[in-house]
């Protein structure tokens, strides 16, 4: 590359890039196929649904999870908390050490930072929630510990 262009380039590339990342981008409904969340960190059946990741420096991340009867997260922290919508169902919050919650279509539910938590169907009827947090180092969750039987029926 002559010495001309080098520097013409390099400018092009640089506008090309911050066009990229200043564009709307819509990602398709059917552009991503559902999940099934994993067996090690839920419990029952559960689908996730519309993934989404900010761009750095954005941080905010999240989905659409969908519990069916009985199904739950195990517990969990995460770095900088969570916000959850509820959108359909009836379902449960837990923070260790508190009663669990009933949560219902337009409850918006804030889990503070490093709180242990869970949450989920109840035993009766499915539950959808859109889930967001933003992300510490990359990292928006740390999984620990199914939630068992008797913790997740209130006893
Ligand atoms: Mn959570």
């Amino acid at each position: 590359m002559n010495r001309l262009i080098a520097p013409l380039v390099a400018f092009s590339l640089m506008t090309a890039k911050s066009q990229a990342a200043s564009e709307i981008r819509i990602t398709p409904n059917d552009s991503q196929p559902s999940i099934r969340g994993a067996a090690e960190t839920f419990t029952g059946t559960v689908r996730v649904d519309g993934l989404f990741k900010g761009e750095l420096p954005a941080r905010i991340g999240g989905g659409t999870v969908t519990f069916e009867p009985g199904a739950r997260t195990a517990w969990h922290t995460h770095p900088l908390g969570q916000t959850l919508i509820v959108t359909a169902g009836v379902g449960y919050v837990q923070q260790e050490g508190s009663p669990r919650q009933e949560i219902r279509p337009g409850d918006i539910v804030w889990i503070p930072p490093n709180t242990r938590h869970w949450h989920g169907a109840t035993a009766s009827n499915g539950m959808t929630h859109i889930a967001i947090a933003e992300a510490e180092d990359g990292k928006t969750v740390t999984w620990a510990e199914q939630v068992s039987e008797a913790q997740y029926s209130g006893k």
